[in-house]
């Protein structure tokens, strides 16, 4: 309200407000879930053999949205029966246009639906509406269309190659996009002839199964898409399967190297989309203001798990202290709470298990003796939730700089030179993005071939694009997902018959 003044004092400079938003919640009403979900195998949904399930909930009420089923290893191997099926029957015999009509179909599905899939994205994973309205689910629309284009062209995309489907793949995503990892996955595997088993993380399983349905509706062939729900040894069986062609995976690196020695001992192609802890590199001549929204919504964005979060500020040290005072300002003015309020910047944490990951790194980062700071913000009584935080007096050596935190905390770091911040940022077993900051472009060129990062964004910050590949180096795994890159990991090439 404003404060009680003279009329005839009546001037912007002299009335101060504390507005409050009023709440702008998206509905429900569009979305229904089911009390139980079965496996989707060979175009329909099935009853695991052992008849195990286990609850989703809701992370940011704490509520049970629904039953999941949990396929056990007899059930990952009718899933890729009925893959090995599709394939040799159907879709690896399908030429590429059409092909295509049914990405085209999937992609447009997706659209039609995209309010139905955001609210579910949201409920089941706790990311703010605005982010999977306007984010996760065009991108994932956005990958299917960029590959059903491309379905009939492989020829242009390796031209004077025999091209070949892999056959049946294995695929399992996390939890941090989940449709827009299943859209990353599903898109290039089916664009290039080849049939796929998805797992999908446990604690987010709802947008993969309402994806089962749409594959239903725009009539998808049996079995070339089959998605098995189930924790990590669900992820294993599809892993260990004898008939799988190959395997991509996207999640953490401890899991990623499991998944390495496995698929190195069978020599089966692999892909492992990894972890990461990257660095946002802010100079003295950047333009500060919108450096600061690059560098909030590098580490904030999705409750900050995110592989390629900005998660380490390295602020050139002559402008550290103004740059950390405007952080802490703008970082006040960030609403943490309902995922369903378009107002809401920072949603629910994803998991009680995630929290209490996020909780022992913050209370380390505090015993090594970085300095700690969040806004007041007040959070929802239940539910899973994490204030935005930010921690100065860092050190390289300390936990919050080495080791990925996947959640809304920024640890910083200060550099002089542009020599000495290439050294900081690489100093790290990852590799996956970095972000800079400066006006001038020669820097951005050196500093860009300096660092050890597999996407490198120049002022400006997360940002994707279905054309654009994205992967990493070091633990942040190999190979590429998006683009022709991404492409080629689905498919066998050879010379022609004939060539030399
Ligand atoms: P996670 O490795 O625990 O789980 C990922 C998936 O693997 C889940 O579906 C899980 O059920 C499954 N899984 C677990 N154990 C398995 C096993 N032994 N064999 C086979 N599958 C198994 O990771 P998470 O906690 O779900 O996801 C967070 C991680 O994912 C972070 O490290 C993040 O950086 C990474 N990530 C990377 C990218 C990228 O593109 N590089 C994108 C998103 C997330």
């Amino acid at each position: 309200m404003a404060d009680e003044i003279e009329p005839a004092n009546l001037s912007l400079t002299n009335v101060t407000f504390d507005l409050e938003y009023a709440p702008a919640l998206e509905s429900k009403s569009i979305v229904s879930i089911d009390k139980e979900y079965g496996l989707f195998i060979g175009g329909k949904f099935v009853e695991p053999k052992d008849g195990k399930k286990f609850v989703t909930v809701s992370p940011s009420t704490e509520e049970k949205l629904s039953q999941i089923s949990s396929a056990s290893a007899a059930d990952v191997d009718r899933a890729v029966k009925a893959a090995r099926k599709a394939h040799t029957e159907i879709w690896g015999r399908m030429s590429g246009r059409d092909r295509a009509k049914y990405l085209f179909r999937i992609a447009r599905q997706l659209q039609e639906r995209a309010r139905e899939f955001a609210v579910l994205e949201s409920i089941d994973g706790g990311k703010p509406i605005r982010e999977s309205r306007d984010v996760d689910v065009p991108l994932a629309a956005a990958h299917f269309f960029y590959h059903a284009g491309w379905a009939d062209k492989l020829e242009y995309a390796f031209p004077d190659r025999r091209i070949a489907p892999k056959g049946v793949v294995g695929q399992i995503i996390p939890w941090n996009f989940p449709l827009l990892m299943l859209a990353w996955k599903i898109a290039p595997a089916l664009a290039t002839g080849n049939t796929v088993v998805l797992k999908p993380a446990e604690t987010t399983p709802l947008t993969a199964l309402l994806f089962a349905q749409l594959l239903q509706d725009v009539d998808l062939p049996p079995g070339v898409v089959n998605i098995v729900t189930g924790a990590g040894a669900t992820g294993s069986a599809l892993v260990e399967h004898k008939d799988v062609d190959k395997l991509a995976f996207t999640g953490s690196t401890s899991v990623g190297k499991q998944i390495q020695r496995s698929a190195a001992a069978r020599g089966l192609p692999l892909t492992l989309e990894l972890g990461g802890k990257a660095a946002h590199i802010v100079f003295e001549d950047a333009a500060l203001d919108q450096a600061v929204e690059g560098v909030i919504n590098g580490i904030y964005f999705n409750q900050g798990h995110v592989c390629c979060a900005g998660s380490r500020l390295l602020v050139q040290e002559s402008i550290a202290d103004s740059f950390i005072d405007r952080l802490k300002n703008r970082m006040s003015t960030l609403r943490v709470g309902d995922p369903l309020d378009k107002n809401t910047d920072v949603g629910a944490i994803n998991s009680s298990e995630q929290l209490g990951r996020i909780t022992a790194l913050v209370e380390a980062g505090v015993a090594e003796g970085a300095e700690i700071y969040q806004p007041s913000c007040a959070l929802p009584a239940k539910g899973y939730w994490f204030r935005p935080t930010i921690f100065t007096n860092v050190q390289q050596s300390h936990r919050i700089a080495r080791e990925e935190i996947f959640g809304p905390v920024l640890s910083v770091l200060t550099f002089r030179t542009p020599e000495e911040a290439v050294a900081k940022a690489n100093d790290t077993q990852y590799g996956l993005s970095a972000g800079i900051w400066t006006e001038k472009g020669s820097k951005i060129l050196w500093m860009a071939d300096q660092l050890d990062a597999g996407v490198i964004w120049a002022n400006t910050f997360n940002q994707f694009d279905p054309a654009s590949p994205f992967g990493g180096y070091k633990e942040s795994g190999f190979g590429r997902e998006g683009g022709l890159q991404g492409l080629s990991a689905y498919v066998s090439l050879s010379s022609p018959r004939g060539a030399s």
